[in-house]
């Protein structure tokens, strides 16, 4: 793909072995959620990708709503300031949610979402993050099902970006800046 001047893009995970973690995630949300009211929730937007996948991998009757937080910006540190700028179109009463993520970095917006959730009269809520970068961590969040840990590193690409960028990337790639 076409890089922004002055970036270089190195593959972190390539999407064959994404697609074979998302349809094994898939199957476990299957075999975990037989019988129930599953909804799922994605965190807009970096979650797009990932959510499109992973519900194809899920051979249950499910439901689909988006929440969308306050982002980072143009800045790639964490500002700790969580907001939600959408929030579901439906209730969650009665329902087990699987809240969908693309990474948990410091933690600092899925605790907020988690909890919000939960106030909320779910049945059940857990998580379900593509990415997770343990070592950044600043509140820890239960997660449920989990795809790859990666290393301190700013990713893009699987619908995530810098600056809206990359998101159409089928693999999740180290962004250097050079
Ligand atoms: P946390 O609240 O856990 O620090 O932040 C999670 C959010 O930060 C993610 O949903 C994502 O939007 C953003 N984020 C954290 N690390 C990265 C990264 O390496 N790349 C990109 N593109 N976004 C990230």
């Amino acid at each position: 793909m076409q890089t922004f001047p002055g970036e270089r893009l190195e593959v972190l995970l390539a999407h064959s072995e994404i697609k074979h973690r998302v349809e094994s995630i898939g199957k476990r949300i299957t075999m975990d959620y037989d019988g129930k009211a599953l909804l799922l929730v994605g965190i807009l937007k970096g979650s797009f990708v990932f959510m499109a996948d992973l519900v194809r991998s899920i051979d249950l009757p499910v439901a689909v709503d988006f929440m969308a937080m306050s982002s980072y910006g143009a800045a790639t540190k964490s500002s700790g300031v969580v907001r939600i700028l959408k929030d579901l179109d439906h209730g969650v009463d009665g329902r087990h949610v699987v809240i969908v993520e693309d990474i948990v970095d410091t933690g600092l917006t899925l605790n907020y979402i988690y909890g919000h959730m939960r106030s909320r009269g779910a049945a059940s809520v857990k998580i379900c993050s593509l990415l997770d970068k343990p070592s950044r961590r600043q509140v820890a969040v239960p997660l449920h099902y989990k795809g790859f840990e990666i290393p301190d590193e700013f990713v893009v690409g699987y619908g995530l970006d810098v600056d809206e960028r990359y998101r159409n990337l089928p693999d999740v790639c180290r962004l250097v800046q050079e």
